[in-house]
């Protein structure tokens, strides 16, 4: 198979027939950093909750998974040029939101209002795109009117509608099971005949905050299935790391690697209610 690429977390395959195979590795990546060690079983749960949100939003949007890989970390898919555009949707503020709603009382140009806090929830879901940034640069948030500018005003709006589409079906699933789903990315793709399509994974605590919905409790920083343990981590004295200084961050001791790996599991097992085999 011929290596077509590799990011911080997956590696894409060209198959013999011409299909892609993604494999997700148990790299864990935080504030653009590829983090050491690895996070064991972390790309095999990633997949298989993709897997499982994927056929949970069939009806939502078409996606490009052809078949399960003969690993549980790794998926056959149908190649899709993608949209250079980061497609997020908020239904709370938290993460890269709250700070620019705290300097410009908006978030990716749209305005809020006022007395919101971190964790709260938005009035209505919005679509706060971003730059598709290459490897090693921040995404940027992007106003809607820059995304009409690059993809034409129809593509924007279809962006924008299958965003939150996805994000209100996939939230209305997560709130059943005690899951806010605070936000998700999601990335697109034209298939050969043209249609967008759902590509990369998607709903999985990598591309996606899922708060406890018990423990929601607006004005502090929630606790969370997501990689956000790693980061409160990472800031806390105790890493010794200060990010301002450029340097990288230091390695996760055990503990931090196991509780992480919990955090996944749980993710997994609480979103599709099955255990996780592996
Ligand atoms: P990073 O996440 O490290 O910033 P990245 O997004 O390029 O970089 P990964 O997420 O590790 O890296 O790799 C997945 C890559 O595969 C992404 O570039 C994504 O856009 C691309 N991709 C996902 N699904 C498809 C598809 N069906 N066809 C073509 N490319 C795809
Ligand atoms: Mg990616």
């Amino acid at each position: 198979m011929k290596h077509l690429h590799s990011g911080k977390v997956r590696d894409l395959y060209q198959t013999s027939e011409g299909l892609l195979l993604m494999v997700a590795s148990d790299r864990l990546s935080a504030f653009d950093y590829v983090l050491e060690p690895d996070i064991p079983d972390k790309g095999a749960i990633l997949t298989q909750m993709s897997l499982w949100w994927f056929d949970q939003l069939k009806d939502v949007v078409p996606n490009h998974v052809v078949a399960p890989g003969d690993e549980p970390r790794s998926v056959l898919c149908r190649p899709l040029k993608m949209v250079q555009v980061e497609c997020v949707a908020r239904g709370y503020l938290a993460g890269g939101g709250l700070n620019e709603y705290r300097t410009d009382g908006t978030v990716s140009g749209v305005r809020l209002p006022a007395g919101l806090e971190d964790g709260s929830r938005l009035p209505e879901p919005i679509f706060t795109p971003s730059t598709k940034a290459p490897m090693g640069q921040h995404d940027e948030p992007i106003s809607y009117e820059r995304v009409e500018a690059e993809v034409g005003a129809d593509v924007a709006a279809e962006l924008r509608r299958i965003t939150l589409a996805v994000y209100t079906r996939g939230a209305e699933i997560a709130r059943e099971r005690g899951i806010i789903l605070a936000d998700t990315k999601i990335e697109l793709g034209w298939d050969s005949e043209g249609v967008l399509t759902l590509g990369d994974e998607v709903l999985t605590p990598d591309s996606s905050r899922f708060w406890p919905a018990d423990e929601w409790k607006p004005g502090r920083s929630q606790p969370s299935f997501d990689k956000q343990f790693v980061r409160d981590w990472l800031l806390s004295p105790e890493s010794g790391w200060d990010k301002a200084s450029g340097n990288p961050p230091p390695r996760l001791p055990d503990d931090v690697v196991e509780r992480t790996r919990q955090r996944y599991l749980e993710a997994y097992e609480r979103v599709t209610g099955s255990s996780f085999s592996g």
